[in-house]
C-alpha cells in the first residue's frame, strides 16, 4: 500500500509518530505539506512564524531529496482536495496525520477526515505535538486540571510508570520513501514575499539537524540545561534552550526532549538534576497549555475565568501604540518589544513583564497583546501564548493574583542588574549609570548631562506612574475577581 503522511506542525522525520505508523503499514510513504494561502494571508501569521515554517520546509524538502524522494507541497485552501488529488495521482490508499489542538485545526481536520474518507481513503490521526494526550492526565473523578502542580504530579506518574519514548520514524521510512519520479508535480517552497512577510535575516530558521543539534548542546554535559533555573530569568545570559520555535514547527520531537531532560536527571551532581526538573517543568507546562486549549477551548477568545469578562479595559490606542513600538519609558518592557520585533522572539521572563506591564498598568485586554505577540513571534503558538497571556492578565488558570502587579523597575534591576540587556536593545541608554538604567527620569540633571541622554527627547517620559496605575488595576480587577475563585468557570 502506498500512504501519505500529511505533515502540519511536525516537519521533521525522526520521532513523528505518524510518520512512523505509516512506515509500519506500509509499502511506500510519501510526505506532503498543504500551503494555504488564505490562512498566509490572515492577521494569525507572522513574518517571523511564516518564515520558520518556510525554512523548515526547504530543510525538510532537501533532506528528502538526498534521500531520493521528495516532499509534495502542495497549495490549496482546502487540504483534503489537495490531499484527495494528490492520493489519486499516485495511487495512494491511505492519509495518515498528527493532531493539532488549535480548534481552527480540529475543525479542518474534522472536515478533511470527512472528506478523505469518502473518497475512499483510509484516514488515521495520532498524538504526536504533546507526551499525553489532552485526556490522558486527568483527576480521579475523570475531570481535567485547572492547577499546573497536582497536573505535573500526575503527569510525572505516569511517564514514570510508562514512559513515551521517542519513535524511529527515520530509520522506519528511508526505504520507503516513495521516489521522487512517482510524485510529480509540486510547487516551490514559500517564499516570505509571496505572502507579503517582510523578511528579516535575524528571524530563526528551522531544521531538524538544527533541533537536534541544539538540544544535544543544550543538554550534553557542561550544556545549559546544567546551569538553567539559575539562569533562565536573566536575559542577558541568554541561558535558555531557544528550541520554542522548532517545537513549534516540530522540526523536533517532544519525547526526543523530554527523553534527554530524564537523562539528566539521572545526573550524579545534585545541582545539574535540580537544575534538568525545572527545564522538564517547563516542558510539562507547555503539556499544560496544550491541554487546557483543548479540554477548554473557550479560552480561545475569552477568558478561562468567566467572571474575567467583565472587567473593564481601556480603550487606548496611544497606550498600546507606545508599548508595541517600545516607548513606554520602562526600559525593562521597551527592551523587551524591541526584542520581539528585531528578531521575531522573546525571552519568556520578558514576556511576563511585557504582558504585566500592557494588562495591569495599561489596563489594556490581554486579546491585543495576545495577538501582537501571535504576529511577531517565531514560535507563535494559541496554547502557550493563550496561557501565558491568561496567567499575566490574572484571567487564566492558575494565574498570577490580580493584585500581584509586576513592578517593571524592580524586575529590570532583579533581572537585568546592570542594564546590559537593556542597553544591547536600547543603545540610546548605553552610557546611562547602571543605578539609573531602569529608571532613567529620576536622574539628576547633572548625570542626565555627563551621559547625554535627555529623557524626554532621546527616551521617553514613563507613559504611566506604575504606584497609580498599580492602583488603578487593582481597583478594575478587585470588584470582578476579588469575590471569584480562581480556576472556576
Ligand atoms: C505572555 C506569554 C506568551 C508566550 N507565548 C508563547 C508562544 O507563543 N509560544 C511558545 O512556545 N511559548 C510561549 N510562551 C512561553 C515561553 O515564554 C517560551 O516557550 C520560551 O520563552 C521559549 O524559549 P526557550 O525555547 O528558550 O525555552 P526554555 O526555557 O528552554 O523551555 C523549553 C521549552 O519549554 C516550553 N516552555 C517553556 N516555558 C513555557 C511556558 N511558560 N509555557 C509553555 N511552554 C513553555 C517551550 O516549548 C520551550 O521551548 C509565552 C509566555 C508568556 C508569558
Amino acid at each position: 500500500m502506498r500512504s501519505i503522511v500529511w505533515l502540519r506542525r511536525d516537519l521533521r522525520l525522526d520521532d513523528n509518530v505518524a510518520l512512523f505508523k505509516a512506515a509500519c503499514a506500509s509499502e511506500e510513504v510519501c510526505l506532503a505539506f498543504v500551503v494555504d494561502p488564505a490562512l498566509l494571508r490572515s492577521q494569525r501569521i507572522g513574518a517571523p512564524l511564516a518564515i520558520a515554517f518556510f525554512s523548515a520546509l526547504a530543510a525538510l524538502r532537501e533532506r528528502l531529496r538526498a534521500l531520493g524522494s521528495d516532499l509534495a507541497i502542495l497549495e490549496d485552501e482546502l487540504p483534503e482536495r489537495a490531499l484527495a488529488a494528490l492520493a489519486e495521482r499516485i495511487g495512494a490508499r491511505a492519509v495518515f496525520f498528527n493532531l493539532d489542538y488549535d480548534p481552527s485545526a480540529v475543525q479542518r481536520d474534522a472536515r478533511a477526515t470527512e472528506a478523505l474518507r469518502a473518497e475512499n481513503l483510509h484516514v488515521s490521526a495520532f498524538v504526536d505535538h504533546v507526551v499525553f494526550a489532552a485526556e490522558e492526565i486527568d483527576q480521579n473523578d475523570g475531570r481535567p486540571y485547572r492547577v499546573f502542580t497536582p497536573y505535573k504530579r500526575r503527569w510525572l506518574d505516569r511517564y514514570r510508570f510508562a514512559p513515551r519514548l521517542p519513535v524511529a520514524s527515520e530509520r522506519a521510512v528511508r526505504r520507503k520513501l516513495l521516489r521522487s519520479e512517482a510524485i510529480g508535480g509540486s510547487r516551490a517552497v514559500p517564499q516570505a514575499r509571496e505572502f507579503g512577510f517582510a523578511d528579516n535575516p535575524r528571524f530563526p530558521r528551522l531544521s531538524e539537524r538544527r533541533a537536534l543539534q541544539i538540544l544535544t548542546d543544550f543538554t550534553a554535559e557542561g550544556g545549559g540545561i546544567a546551569r538553567y533555573g539559575e539562569t533562565r530569568d536573566l536575559p542577558a545570559a541568554d541561558a535558555t534552550s531557544r528550541l520554542s520555535p522548532h517545537l513549534r514547527a516540530g522540526t523536533i520531537g517532544i519525547r526526543t526532549c523530554v527523553a534527554r531532560a530524564f537523562c539528566r536527571l539521572g545526573d550524579p551532581a545534585s545541582g545539574v538534576r535540580r537544575n534538568a526538573e525545572v527545564w522538564l517543568s517547563e516542558l510539562i507546562w507547555r503539556e499544560f497549555y496544550q491541554m487546557v486549549l483543548r479540554r477548554f477551548p473557550h479560552v480561545t477568545d475569552g477568558p478561562f475565568v468567566a467572571a474575567a469578562a467583565d472587567i473593564a479595559w481601556r480603550d487606548a490606542p496611544e497606550d498600546f501604540a507606545a508599548w508595541s513600538a517600545g516607548r513606554t519609558g520602562y526600559p525593562i518592557v521597551d527592551a523587551a518589544m524591541r526584542q520581539l520585533t528585531t528578531s521575531g522572539w522573546m525571552h519568556n521572563r520578558l514576556r511576563m513583564i511585557a504582558a504585566s506591564f500592557l494588562t495591569k498598568d495599561l489596563l489594556i485586554d490581554w486579546r491585543s497583546g495576545e495577538r501582537f505577540f501571535e504576529r511577531w513571534l517565531c514560535d507563535a503558538d494559541l496554547a502557550a501564548n493563550n496561557g501565558g497571556w491568561q496567567w499575566a492578565a490574572s484571567t487564566g488558570t492558575d494565574a498570577v493574583p490580580y493584585f500581584r502587579v509586576f513592578n517593571p523597575i524592580t524586575q529590570g534591576e532583579r533581572f537585568d542588574p546592570h542594564g546590559r540587556f537593556v542597553r544591547a536593545m536600547l543603545p540610546e541608554l548605553d552610557r546611562v549609570p547602571d543605578r539609573f538604567v531602569h529608571a532613567p527620569w529620576t536622574m539628576p540633571p547633572d548625570v542626565a548631562h555627563s551621559c547625554g541622554v535627555r529623557v524626554g527627547t532621546d527616551y521617553p517620559l514613563p507613559i504611566v506612574d506604575h504606584q497609580l496605575a498599580r492602583l488603578r488595576a487593582i481597583g478594575a480587577y478587585a470588584p470582578v475577581l476579588g469575590r471569584a475563585t480562581h480556576g472556576s468557570r
